[in-house]
């Protein structure tokens, strides 16, 4: 994502007087620099667990009782494990098409994350944030992509405004996207696959991509490992069922991270295992965010946390809005990027903050001051009054909040009468 963006903040340079010409990809070099930094992560949370004596084992374990594990060692050989407490962290797998994961030249995301080679002509389906992420990294290192997406929307269940921003830009960089369309049928051929869309109006249209992403969700990852064995218990979804301090049905095993539930999130599954160590730990403690952050990485990149407008409306919650357009940021126009939108969410009446969107560039970092305002139960007045420096993106949340009194400084909005409690 960070070389995309580069090789699209490139592109724009000749706008503002630079001219950096065609980039030339060098792939090999573009992986080696990528392994370099997953070596360096992983390495260093290698070296975490060493320093704090944690025990490192590398195979697949299976439950055989409630506390007991056989563990199949990378080189064959079979262990058996006992445990006071188990802690399940299993992840999550891609869902697959039916009938794509045997067919060439379709590629899960961690396939595509390989990059090893950019195909001419890209078909993704789904319009995830995973399939909006890769979709763009493919596009911007020169493959025509063409995205699909079931449902009428990219993004479902994110606040439309903020989902606006995305796709405008997209628009410009994908050869298309379609809304309202399944993939009917694949077929591998010589250099590709034909796939058979239908359209929201039934209509169907073959086509014919080099690759496919299959981008269709995730599920929690509990096949073979033994649970039957054991109390633990899951739901309809297949997520295993835990309470606020992360423990299962059964006593002796926690479960966190993706297999736990939504929303399956790297941050929120470190947050779900420091719960389950507390607890196992003897501590009390208890897993009960107010909000949970969630970001995606395409350009630009859209984030919100807390009380969504959608999930405001669907659940019947009474709730205002303010909105700060980017078009009166100062800093967004220095950027050449005055397309973002900052939101707020509030109670109405006590103007506390409940949920916090962002739709620009940078998104992701500003994000954890609306985290931070939900958490700490700040209102309106509290982010006005903070001094926030100029010029910068993170003005927008500042002056978004002012708005909801029509006292922003950079954007006139009528005043609304302010309903404390
Ligand atoms: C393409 C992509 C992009 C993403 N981007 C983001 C992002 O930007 N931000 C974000 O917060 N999240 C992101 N996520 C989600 C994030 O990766 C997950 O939420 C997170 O990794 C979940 O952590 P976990 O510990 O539950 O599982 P994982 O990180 O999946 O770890 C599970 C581990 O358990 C191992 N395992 C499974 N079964 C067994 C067994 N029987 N025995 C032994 N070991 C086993 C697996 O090999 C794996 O190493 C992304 C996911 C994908 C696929």
């Amino acid at each position: 994502m960070h070389v995309a963006a580069q090789i699209m903040e490139s592109r724009t340079a000749k706008d503002r007087g630079v001219d950096f010409g065609n980039p030339k990809i060098h792939l090999h070099r573009l992986n080696e620099w990528k392994k370099g930094v997953v070596a360096k992560l992983t390495g260093g949370l290698g070296q975490l667990a060493k320093q704090r004596r944690i025990r490192y084992l590398q195979g697949t374990a299976a439950f055989s009782s409630h506390r007991t594990l056989e563990f199949k060692q990378a080189g064959g050989s079979i262990k058996n494990l006992s445990f006071e407490h188990a802690v399940i962290a299993t992840g999550s797998q891609a869902r697959t098409l039916p009938g794509g994961a045997t067919i060439d030249f379709v590629m899960d995301s961690s396939e595509a994350l390989e990059v090893k080679s950019v195909p001419q002509k890209l078909l993704v389906i789904g319009g995830g944030y995973i399939g909006l992420e890769i979709g763009t990294v493919y596009a911007a290192l020169g493959s025509s992509v063409t995205l699909v997406e079931m449902t009428q929307g990219l993004l479902p269940g994110v606040d439309r405004d903020l989902v606006r921003v995305l796709q405008k830009r997209l628009e410009g960089l994908f050869e298309a996207l379609l809304l309202g369309t399944t993939v009917k049928e694949m077929k591998a051929r010589k250099n590709g696959i034909t796939i058979v869309l239908e359209g929201p109006d039934g209509n169907r249209q073959t086509r014919i991509f080099e690759r496919a992403l299959a981008a269709v969700g995730r599920s929690p990852r509990t096949s073979g490992l033994g649970l039957e064995n054991t109390g633990v218990e899951m739901d309809k979804r297949g997520f295993i069922r835990v309470d606020a301090e992360q423990r299962t049905s059964d006593p002796s095993i926690f479960a966190v991270g993706d297999v736990a539930g939504e929303p399956m999130l790297a941050h929120k599954a470190t947050h779900e295992g420091r719960t389950a160590a507390e607890v196992i730990a003897g501590r009390k403690a208890a897993f009960e965010p107010a909000a949970i952050p969630a970001v995606v990485f395409t350009d630009p990149e859209i984030a919100w946390a807390g009380l969504t407008e959608s999930e405001a409306k669907s659940r019947g919650i009474d709730f205002a809005v303010s909105r700060f357009p980017w078009g009166a940021s100062g800093r967004a126009a220095t950027l050449g990027r005055s397309d973002g939108l900052t939101k707020l969410v509030v109670d109405p009446r006590s103007e506390r903050i409940l949920g916090v969107g962002i739709a620009g560039v940078g998104a992701g970092e500003l994000i954890a001051e609306g985290v931070l305002a939900i958490e700490m139960g700040t209102n309106a007045t509290d982010i006005g009054l903070s001094i926030h420096p100029h010029p910068t993106l993170s003005e927008t949340i500042m002056e978004a909040a002012e708005g909801l009194h029509g006292t922003a400084t950079s954007y006139f909005q009528p005043r609304r009468k302010p309903k404390l409690r």
